[in-house]
Order: C-alpha cells, then structure tokens, then sequence
C-alpha cells in the first residue's frame, strides 16, 4: 500500500513539483492508521479505497488540500478519529472539507426516499461553501462504482440509479463532462443490465460499419481544413449506451432513426477556425437548421460551449459533429474542477454561475421543507432536458423543457418578468401559459401595469421565475397587511384617545412599540394586518400603563382562534364569519372537509365524512376548501400500545422529532405485564404529513397498534 501512496504522490508531482508533500504524506499515514483493520467487500485492504478516491481527484490536478482530505475523507465516519484531531493535525480548511463529506453521509431519515432529498440537500448545501466537498464526494462515489460487483445484486441497483439521479447529474451542472459520463456509463450498466446488454449488442452489431464511415467523414473533414492551414484533432464516437437508451425511450424510436448514433468533435486552435469550419461544413454538406446550436455565443448555463451541427451525406448518413478549441474542450471535460486545480487553488468562487444555480434552487425550496417536494423539484430541475429558445436578436436563452414565456421572461431580466403581459412566439401571439419548443423565437410585451399572480406560479417551471414570483407575492401581501393594519391602528388609537382624552405623539408611541413588543412599526402593524397579531385589551394596556380606566372597545374584535382558523379556510361569500374546527372529528388540512353553519358560533369545520353531519340539516351545510397557501399546525392524538421497555419514548420523540412535529403531550399508562400506552397528542401540517410520521410510528419494534383518539360526538 506505501507503494501506492508513493504512485499518488507521483503523480501529484507531476502537475505540481511543489506540492507539499509533507502534507500529503501525513494525510496517508494517518489515514491508513486509522482504517488499518478494516476491508472493503473487496476483501481488500480499506485503505486501498481513500488512496484510489485521492487518486482520482490528482487525475483531475487538483490542489494539496483536497488530495490530503481525499485520503482522509472516510477516516471521521468509519474510525475512532474525531473532526478535532484531524482539525489540530491538519488545521480548519481540511477538516471543514472532510466534515462536509461526513456530514452528507449522516441521514437522520428511515424512509429511502426521504434519505435521497436529505443527501441531496446536504450535498447542495456542502457544495455551496466549498466546492471540494462534492468533487471528493464525486471521485468517492466514481470509485465506489468501479467496486461495485462486490456488493449484493439488490444494493448494486439502488447504488447505481442513486447514481444516476443524483450524483451524474450534479457533475453535469458542475460542468464536468468527464466525470458524468463516466458514473453514467458505469450505472447504467448496473440500474439497467437488461436494457445495457440489448443496446450493446446492437452497437456492437454496426461496430465496424459505423468505423467505416466515421473514418470516411473524417479524411474529407481533413480535406477541408487543408487549404486554410487549421490545425485541430478529429476524434469520433458511437453515441453511448445511455444516451441512446434515453432517446429511444422518450422518442418511441429505432435505433437508426437516433440522429446523432454517430458523431464527430473536431478541436481546433482558435474561435474563428470553429466558425470557419462550420461554414465550410455547412457549404459541402446539408445540415439540419433545427439541429444547429450555437453554444459558443451562447453558453450553457454549466459552462459548456461549443458548436453543435447536423449533416447529411450524399448516402443518407447522419453526423453529429462538434467544433471547439481546445480550451473549450478542456473546460467541457472537467468544469468547475478546473478552478480547484493546484495554480488556482485560492479563488473562492463566490460568483460562479454553476454554484449560484445551486443556491437559488436551496433558496427556493426553504419555503416548503418537505423532502419528498425537493426531491421532485431538484430531480426535475437536475435531469429535466433543456430546451434552447432564442430572443429576437438571436441569443439563446437555455430553459427546462415545459418552460413557458414567463420562465423565458424571468430568465431575460427581473423586470421582465414582473411586467410580462404577453409573447409572440415564433410571431404568434400565445397565452403565457405555452410550452415552449427548442428553437421558439420568443418576443414577450411588457406592461407597467401588469405584476405576477400567484397563478403564474401553475405556469413556471424554473426555480428562478418560482423564486421570483413567490418574492412577489410574499410583497405584496406584506404592503397588504401593512396597509389594513394601519387602518385598523388608526381606528383604535383614535377611539383609545377620544376616550381617555389623552394626547399621544407619534414618536412617543413608536418608542413603546419598539420596548414593548421589540418590533418596529411597519412589522407592528403588519402583524396586526394579518391577525397575527390581536389588538386586545391587553396588549393595549401594556402599551399605555399609564390608563387605568379598562374600557376599551378595538374597532375589530375578532377572536384570536377563529381568524387564524379562517385564513386556513375558503368560504365562498363570507367576509367575516367566524370559523372553528370541530372537535368530534378535528379536520387536518387535506382531508375531505364541509362546513356547517351554526346557530351563535359561526362556521364549524368537520371532516366531510363526519357521522355528525349526518344527522344535520343539510341546508346548513356549507362547501369550503383548504386555503393552499397558509399553514397552521393541527393537533392529533393517538393510542399507541407498545411493549413496556424503556427506550420507546425516546424512539418515539425521535420520528416526531425527525418530521418536524412537536410533540403537545406525552403520557405513559402500563396496561399488562408487558404492554402499555402512550398517549400521544402531536401537531402536523396536514394529512402527508402526518402519514409519513404514522408510517415510522408503525415501525417501532414489537408496536401492538395505533389508533386515533375518539372525541365523544357532538355538533
Ligand atoms: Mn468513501
């Protein structure tokens, strides 16, 4: 094995004579310390896995830094080593690096599912303050697939199609080519050995056919850069396994029918000799308008640029090939790593484009915590194809495929986006809500008095114009409340003074505010705009100790439970009526829900399927719906019966703990020998949620049943 470290350092020499090596070799050395009675499936040695991942990361040159905390990136996770002794070995920047990637491997969820967003949302995050975190992770996972056929068949697949939809992507967006075709042609195999070995064969099948026209395409590409004296490597490919299985699945066709089955990449010395060949490309064969892409001018959003051209030969062959210098090339191969190797090393990347993409999508998603939605969102954002549209002058503008002219909107400027009135597309007036098509021309008409509505929200599918929208919204609704809380304010300072005849100034009001409730005004009465804040007599006597008269009378005198109650509600025609959950039934949002009009108490909420309705008068009977937007925590209560050892609190605490509920109460009743019950009141946001807590409930060892608390029926 010191032979292999010894390979390692070698190579890290060899791009970077300076290296430190010292570092490095301290790096090993505690590293294979620390794993040294441990095995990988392999049988081999475990170390042999730190120094193949470090190893991987000097492929791709990267700083000392990161090959020492590659070497120890399973050292916290796996050993008796703590974050502190790899700290005071080898300072703050290394084991900040090697607590990210420990960080990411530490799930706290039981549900596979729910795992994956938690991964995925901890990579995003890690990533975000230091982009050597996920490069370790990557080379880690590359390695852990080469080492794969050591591993049960069942394992073998999760590992792999986690793969494919995390990891390879992630890569993709980072920029780095080499590195996402690499895992997906390993996973590939692995996820889908069947649907692999049927394309091979195929491949395999035209092989030499292929060889042999590739090989011709290229002498008369030679032919042509001959005269203009360009210098440039032509190198050519059959399209890969995975790339054809994905067109053929989505485009329903054969594999002769796939465009771009054969493909060629001509790097050449400079931009100009890209364009040049591409013209002189385009005058001896007929190309494909649709199919030509212009990712020089206009690069993709991870960086990549490069020309893209279809072409048909005089017998009917169909080529894809692509131009770009060799700097392109080199940043299409490795992306953002480019940035960490060793005579870079320093920069902190703060305004990367890739990175920022990352932060919106975190930025975008602190709104609805729930791992399963960022999960889908984050998928669909990762792997969703891109489609290319073009503005009127001509500059490729890359969105999600189902992308509409507000996403485009968005994508162009803010403002843009905030006034979008309407689009030509292709010079067709459409609705704002059209899917956009891969080479739409797109024209959006703006006015000032048009601003977004949470509609738009249906219609988007980038996180940035979700983003946008939702900030908009979110304003206005602050201004909204803002100005009813004044109003209200007004009305009840007014009544206040009239009646003690007392004379306030503003300022003098605005200094209580800010002691007393340690708000500032616009917040103080937005608060009370939106109810979350009551103006009783109570707050009012805080605010003016000096009164000791207790009549007041506040102009709206709603009672605190019901407003909050009826922002949660849709009740057609009403404006002010009171609004209760009923207790027999206690509706969570998203069960079937009616209302029914009460005599003196308003509008009470049951389930739809209450027994109780049943018996009611059913022209009291009101429709209503669940406010999508607000939330509000709904108090449940449950029996647990549960075998009588102690530990089961605890384990109990954890998943309510693990979902974000909080737990109202808690009490233990033993009912035999072996067997006691817990009861059980917790808060959840709505009926998802609370299934997902039920289902780990369900899970506790040796659990006898769980039923829900009966409330004795009443309307
Ligand atoms: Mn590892």
């Amino acid at each position: 094995m010191v032979k292999r470290f010894f390979e390692l350092q070698e190579k890290v020499l060899s791009y970077y004579s300076k290296a430190n090596t010292r570092l490095l070799k301290k790096a090993y050395s505690i590293a294979a310390d620390a794993h040294l009675n441990q095995r990988r499936a392999s049988n081999e040695p475990f170390i042999s896995h730190p120094l193949e991942v470090a190893g991987i990361l000097a492929d791709m040159k990267l700083d000392e830094i990161s090959i020492a905390a590659g070497l120890l990136h399973d050292v916290v996770e796996d050993t008796e080593y703590t974050i502190d002794q790899i700290e005071t070995h080898f300072g703050k920047e290394i084991a900040d690096i090697v607590w990210g990637v420990t960080k990411i491997s530490k799930i706290s969820n039981f549900n596979p599912e729910d795992a994956k967003a938690e991964t995925l949302k901890k990579m995003i995050i890690a990533m975000t303050n230091d982009v050597r975190v996920i490069l370790i992770k990557l080379a880690d996972r590359l390695h852990n697939m080469h080492t794969l056929d050591h591993l049960p068949e069942e394992k073998r697949k999760r590992i792999a199609r986690e793969t494919l939809d995390i990891y390879a992507p992630i890569a993709y967006r980072l920029g780095m080519g080499k590195m996402k075709t690499e895992l997906e042609d390993i996973a590939f195999k692995y996820a889908y050995p069947e649907e692999y070995e049927r394309i091979s064969n195929e491949i395999e099948h035209k092989q030499s056919w292929a060889t042999q026209k590739l090989e011709n395409l290229k002498t008369e590409i030679e032919k042509i850069m001959e005269p203009f004296n360009i210098t440039g490597e032509i190198d050519y490919r059959i399209k890969r396994e995975i790339s054809i299985y994905r067109k053929v699945m989505r485009q329903n066709i054969t594999l002769d029918r796939v465009y771009d089955l054969l493909a060629l990449r001509i790097i050449t010395d400079s931009v100009e000799n890209c364009y040049l060949l591409m013209g002189e490309i385009h005058q001896r064969w007929q190309y494909i308008p649709a199919r030509w892409r212009d990712f020089i001018a206009n690069q993709k959003s991870n960086g990549y640029q490069s020309i893209h051209t279809t072409i048909i030969t005089a017998d009917g062959g169909k080529f894809e090939i692509q131009i770009r210098t060799a700097a392109m090339h080199k940043m299409a191969e490795e992306g953002i790593a480019a940035h960490w190797q060793y005579k870079e090393g320093i920069s902190f990347l703060e305004d990367d484009e890739r990175l920022q993409w990352f932060r919106d999508l975190i930025e975008a998603h602190k709104e609805n915590p729930d791992p399963q939605e960022f999960l889908k969102q984050v998928k669909g954002d990762l792997t969703t194809n891109e489609i290319y549209v073009f503005t009127p002058k001509g500059k490729v503008i890359t969105l999600k495929k189902g992308a509409t002219p507000i996403d485009f909107a968005f994508a162009i400027h803010t403002d843009v986006g905030y006034h979008c009135k309407g689009a030509y597309v292709n010079e067709q007036f459409v609705p704002l809500r059209t899917r956009l098509q891969s080479s739409d021309v797109v024209d959006i008409i703006t006015s000032k008095n048009i601003s977004p509505s949470a509609d738009w929200l249906k219609y988007v599918s980038t996180s940035r114009a979700k983003k946008k929208i939702a900030a908009f919204i979110q304003k206005k609704e602050n201004l909204l409340y803002l100005e009813r809380g004044k109003k209200i304010w007004g009305k009840v300072i007014k009544e206040y003074k009239r009646k003690h005849d007392l004379k306030f100034n503003e300022e003098d009001i605005t200094e209580r505010v800010n002691k007393i409730f340690h708000v500032d005004m616009d917040t103080f009465f937005r608060d009370i705009g939106s109810n979350k804040k009551v103006l009783e007599k109570k707050s009012l006597k805080t605010l003016f100790p000096e009164i000791t008269v207790p009549e007041i009378t506040p102009a709206k005198k709603a009672s605190k439970k019901s407003s909050q109650v009826f922002k949660l509600i849709n009740v057609d025609g009403y404006q002010d009526i009171d609004v209760l959950f009923a207790r027999c039934c206690s509706p969570i949002k998203g069960d079937k829900i009616m209302g029914y009009i009460t005599h003196n108490r308003g509008l009470m909420i049951h389930k739809a399927d209450c027994l109780n309705l049943k018996n009611t008068v059913q022209s009291r009977l009101k429709e209503v719906s669940w406010n999508e937007v607000a939330d509000f925590p709904y108090e449940v209560k449950y029996d647990l019966i549960v075998p009588d050892k102690p530990g089961v609190l605890s384990a109990i605490s954890s998943i309510t703990a693990s979902h974000d509920s909080n737990i109202k109460r808690i009490t233990l009743e033993k009912i035999s020998q072996q067997l006691c019950k817990v009861k059980l009141t917790f808060e959840v946001k709505d009926t998802q949620h609370l299934n997902r807590i039920l289902n780990e409930l369900k899970k506790i060892k040796g659990i006898d049943s769980i039923i829900r608390r009966k409330i004795p029926a009443h309307v």
